[in-house]
């Protein structure tokens, strides 16, 4: 069966974790491709993203730009809000069809909100989840879902985690150092540097 990994987020910026941990995750999944999608603006985040869409799209364009096995989707741009994941899964779903199984790759700073997703039974029910490891954040706990979903969906999600290589990189932290003008060399492709630094 093809594989396909989805890779949602703000992405603003980009940066090398979300690429790092996006290739780990497709080898280990055996995914031929991962694509980026990038959110008009997080629901489970206060602010709105602080680059525009268009930016943040340049951005990914160019971080990816030499990488046959990475794409991006504006699907989620593109299409009136509220925009859900399930929405964007559905869209791939019949994009595919059922012989492509897709996962959807989330960071484990991202678990404490699973439970808040829209029809999250229906998303599993679609692809599978497959949660990441992050510095900073505890591994991957399901109890929580469990008691609220059932062991069998916690069970599923149990088996798609990822133990992705620790990689300390946020964009917060980008920005901030962006602000207090320090260095973002290592932390991002050199083309999104130039695009911010020109922007
Ligand atoms: P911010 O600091 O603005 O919250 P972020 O660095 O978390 O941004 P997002 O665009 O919000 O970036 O992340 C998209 C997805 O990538 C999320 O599921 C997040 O958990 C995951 N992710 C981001 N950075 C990493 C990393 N260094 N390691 C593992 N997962 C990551």
């Amino acid at each position: 069966m093809k594989k396909t990994a989805l890779f949602g987020g703000t992405f603003d910026p980009v940066h090398n974790g979300h690429i790092k941990v996006a290739e780990y995750a497709a080898g280990v999944i055996g995914a031929e491709k991962v694509i980026m999608v990038p959110a008009k603006r997080s629901p489970h985040k206060d602010s709105l993203p602080f680059a525009s869409a268009q930016d943040r799209m340049n951005m990914i364009s160019l971080a990816i730009a030499s990488r046959d096995n990475f794409d991006m989707s504006d699907c989620e741009m593109t299409r009136p809000e509220p925009s859900y994941t399930l929405d964007t899964i559905e869209y791939f779903h019949s994009s595919y069809g059922s012989e492509t199984q897709l996962y959807w790759l989330v960071g484990a700073d991202s678990l404490k909100d699973l439970t808040k997703w829209h029809r999250i039974r229906d998303i599993m029910d679609l692809c599978r989840i497959a949660v990441m490891f992050r510095a900073g954040f505890a591994n991957p706990d399901f109890s929580e879902f469990a008691r609220i979903f059932g062991r069998s969906y916690a069970q599923k999600l149990s088996e798609s985690v990822i133990q992705t290589p620790l990689i300390e990189i946020s964009s917060t932290d980008i920005r901030k150092k962006i602000a207090s003008g320090q260095s973002v060399k290592k932390l991002i492709h050199p083309d999104v540097l130039k695009y911010i630094i020109e922007k």
